[in-house]
């Protein structure tokens, strides 16, 4: 039934309008509706409460509404929250609250699964199973922004892509739902909040440059060293570092963005003050910011978090040539919240 349904958040203001005057129904409906589906989202057309019983039941034999629903939510004793959302067609996806002293951030997926096989990462090890409509990738905002709002009484300030799946690979989805976030129409919430985390894939962040996003960029660079980043990072072998900087250095120069490099810190593998020296150097090309991450243990047991004074080192040796450097520690450990973490556990 549901396949030759159309998503209904794929619609314009304008589509919405034609589509009721053709069923005999008032124009200005469509104003309403629209709100409904972006502005105070609901994740269903039952939730349209302003709006008549038949022309609820009007939309729901014609659209579906591709939202998410909260399948399971954990607390952590940070605060943290992981949430659980299952899909229409039953697929699992996860989302985080990260809320901090004076931020909210909403960690959000967008794909079921991964297709890139980073050997670190733990959702790799699902594959990739689909990529998330506009209207999946929304509705996760929408719904760690009410959780945010219920459990804390903070709004959301901040949007993370860190959640499952590769941005840069459902480009489309991503940048509509991000379109959206931002607009007046949906969240209104600044682009300059948003930051896009990828695996960093030449071709499509040159895209990003020629389509000018306003969002930040964030390349999850963990080695600036060909042959070790090939090693647990198989998209490095199609995609040179070269090729990385050379659509960095573009990036940087049609935007005016600096870049953010996460760098995760895993034992004997990537810390050394030799990747030290190695990411500095690679830093040279562009204005960067850097977050130097702690690995959060998974099953894997080849991967291990660096000891607190080799992590220690590392970062002294960035700062002391200048660059910028935060320290993200891990949050919401107790729930297996923590990024990479998020395909962990499932029944
Ligand atoms: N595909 C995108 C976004 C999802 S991964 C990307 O690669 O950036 C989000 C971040 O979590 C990435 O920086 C990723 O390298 C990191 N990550 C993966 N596994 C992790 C783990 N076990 N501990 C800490 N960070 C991890």
């Amino acid at each position: 039934m549901t396949e030759n349904k159309k998503d209904i958040l794929t619609l314009s203001l304008e589509e919405i309008k034609e589509f009721l005057v053709k069923k005999g129904e008032k124009a200005f409906r469509a104003k309403q509706i629209y709100e409904w589906l972006w502005k105070k989202p609901v994740n269903s057309f039952e939730g349209m409460t302003n709006i008549s019983k038949d022309l609820r039941s009007l939309l729901n034999e014609n659209f579906i509404l591709q939202s998410v629903h909260i399948e399971n939510m954990q607390i952590s004793k940070d605060k943290t929250i992981k949430v659980v959302f299952e899909l229409f067609d039953g697929a699992l996806i996860e989302g985080v609250l990260i809320p901090t002293e004076n931020r909210a951030t909403a960690c959000i997926s967008s794909q079921v699964g991964c297709s890139l096989g980073c050997e670190f990462c733990a959702t790799a090890k699902m594959g990739l199973g689909r990529n998330l409509s506009v209207g999946e990738i929304y509705a996760q905002v929408a719904e760690i922004m009410k959780l945010a709002n219920e459990k804390y009484n903070l709004s959301l300030t901040n949007i993370v892509l860190m959640g499952m799946g590769e941005p840069l690979l459902n480009y489309d989805n991503v940048l509509k739902a991000m379109e959206m976030v931002s607009s007046e129409d949906g969240l209104a919430m600044s682009p300059q909040r948003i930051t896009l985390s990828t695996v960093g894939l030449p071709r499509m962040i040159k895209k990003l440059a020629d389509d000018k996003v306003r969002f930040n960029l964030a390349v999850s660079l963990h080695s600036a060293n060909d042959k070790k980043r090939s090693g647990f990072m198989p998209v490095n072998q199609r995609n040179s570092l070269t090729e990385l900087r050379d659509a960095l250095i573009y990036f940087n120069e049609k935007t005016g963005q600096r870049i953010t490099f996460e760098y995760l810190l895993m034992e004997g593998l990537n810390d050394s003050l030799k990747d030290a020296k190695e990411f500095a150097e690679y830093c040279k090309s562009f204005p960067v910011k850097i977050n130097v991450i702690e690995y959060n243990s998974t099953s894997d047991k080849r991967f291990k978090r660096s000891s607190n004074t080799t992590f220690d080192e590392f970062v002294t040796f960035l700062k002391a040539r200048n660059l910028v450097v935060n320290i993200r520690r891990s949050r919401g450990m107790d729930i297996d919240a923590a990024c990479g973490q998020l395909a962990g556990k499932k029944k």
